[in-house]
């Protein structure tokens, strides 16, 4: 699953996890094809907001933000949040269809790997994750790397910048519809990774999950929060707004 620190490399991912939909690979499947590394632009840094966006955080505090038990804990500082283990936050206004734009850094520090390695998240309504993770020279499974739609589809290339630098995603978002119990149109997603479009209208096949395969069997409400998530690593976020659509 993991690289050891000793140098060995273990086999990345899994070979016993259901396939996923529509596909010829297992969820998190080890051998299904890296995306081909690119090095993006420099620019497209410290976007400043447009003028009808909502600011989700502007550097100075997480007054837009709650926590799993209330507070949100991450640190602010510097005019960014950084992950304090103390959980996932997210937005109290809930969202459907949107725009989103936010930046965020891995430590500049290497530690870990795979996915121990600057390992974060982006989940639109609380459930579709935009995987963030330090993917600079850090192999793991293709649907588990930077701007993969974690568990589902990797990125069209990997367009990540260096630990420690900071980096772009502009997500575009449309929201599941459903009729009661059955959905009538999947969510759609795209990701602008760095200036680079690595997610093109790509249909969810359901909300987020860890070794199992995506449906849309359970129902949600029609908006939900942006999530960010806590997973142990000191992963840094600012300049995030929003456009809902
Ligand atoms: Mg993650």
């Amino acid at each position: 699953m993991a690289q050891g620190s000793s140098g060995h490399t273990a086999p990345i991912g899994y070979d016993d996890t259901p396939l996923i939909p529509g596909t010829e690979w297992h969820v998190h499947d080890g051998t299904r094809p890296q995306p081909r590394v690119i090095t993006p632009g420099s620019g497209n840094s410290q976007n400043e907001p447009p003028s009808d966006a909502t600011v989700l955080f502007d550097g100075s505090d997480l007054a837009q933000w709650v926590g799993s038990d209330g507070q949100a804990g991450w640190k602010v500082e510097n005019g960014y949040m950084e992950v304090t283990r103390t959980g996932n936050i997210q937005t109290q206004e809930h969202f459907s269809d949107c725009q989103l734009h936010l930046e965020w850094a891995a430590p500049a520090e290497v530690e870990g790997d795979s996915q121990g390695r600057g390992n974060s998240g982006v989940f639109l309504m609380g459930n579709y994750e935009i995987q963030v993770l330090d993917g600079y020279n850090n192999p793991t499974y293709a649907d588990g790397i930077t701007g993969a739609i974690y568990g589902q589809y990797p990125p069209l290339v990997n367009a990540c910048r260096k630990p420690g630098e900071w980096q772009t995603y502009d997500i575009f978002f449309t929201a599941p519809r459903f009729g009661g119990q059955k959905l009538i149109s999947p969510a759609y997603i795209t990701v602008v990774h760095n200036g680079v479009l690595v997610q093109n209208h790509r249909a969810a096949m359901g909300p987020t999950g860890h070794k199992r395969a995506p449906s849309y069997d359970e129902p949600h409400p029609a908006k939900g929060p942006i999530m960010l998530q806590d997973h142990g690593d000191p992963v840094r976020y600012r300049n995030i707004w929003i456009r809902a659509l």
